[in-house]
């Protein structure tokens, strides 16, 4: 299987290189937002809660973005691999995806980080919101907050694969397709 960690902070364009890669590797895309989100617009408790937590740009708990992965990892049994988009964002999420994949004799395969800067994001983030409605974009300070939570919490991810030698950088600046290119070319074994 080839499971790939699409990492990076909010805004540096996952979600747009995910899109690309499921055509070309044909892999299942699991993006914890988009399973939020489908959450929040069918109503659900789970949506209910996440809703408010997710409007301040703090983290929903590991405990429910966990059991949500690991349903739908279950879900596909028959998936060439997975690329997982804004998850894990906390070390406990993390080890947790280890030990899911390794209960399955399988493990994460690299973690491709997109790079960007933090004024750059914000410009992308606020031109998101103008396309995408998305209610997190909109409000600077919740961007603000959501690059400081990355900051504080998730960017330490970088060395937890790199300690495992599965870290590898992307430049996130440039065009979608020069950016994927990169990407492929950091796929090639
Ligand atoms: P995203 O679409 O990845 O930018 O996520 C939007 C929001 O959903 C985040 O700001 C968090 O509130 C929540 N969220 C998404 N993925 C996770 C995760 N892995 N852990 C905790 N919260 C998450």
């Amino acid at each position: 299987m080839l499971n790939l960690i699409l990492f990076g902070a909010p805004g540096a364009g996952k979600g747009t290189q995910a899109a690309k890669m499921i055509e070309m590797y044909k892999l299942v895309h699991l993006s914890t937002g988009d399973i939020l989100r489908a959450e929040i617009a069918a109503g659900t408790e789970l949506g209910l809660k996440a809703q408010k937590i997710m409007a301040t740009g703090d983290l929903v708990p590991d405990e429910v973005v966990i059991a949500m992965i690991e349903n739908k990892i279950d879900n596909n049994k028959e998936a060439n691999g997975f690329i997982f988009d804004g998850f894990p964002r906390t070390t406990q999420q993390a080890k947790a995806l280890d030990e899911m994949l390794a209960k399955k004799n399988e493990q994460i395969t690299k973690m491709l980080a997109i790079e960007v800067d933090a004024d750059e994001l914000r410009t992308r983030l606020l031109k998101r919101a103008e396309i995408e409605n998305r209610p997190d974009d909109k409000d600077i300070n919740v961007i603000n907050n959501r690059i400081k939570v990355y900051s504080e919490k998730t960017a330490i991810l970088a060395e937890y694969y790199q300690k495992q030698g599965k870290f590898q950088p992307i430049n996130g600046i440039g065009d979608i397709d020069e950016i994927f290119d990169r990407i492929n070319k950091a796929l090639e074994i």
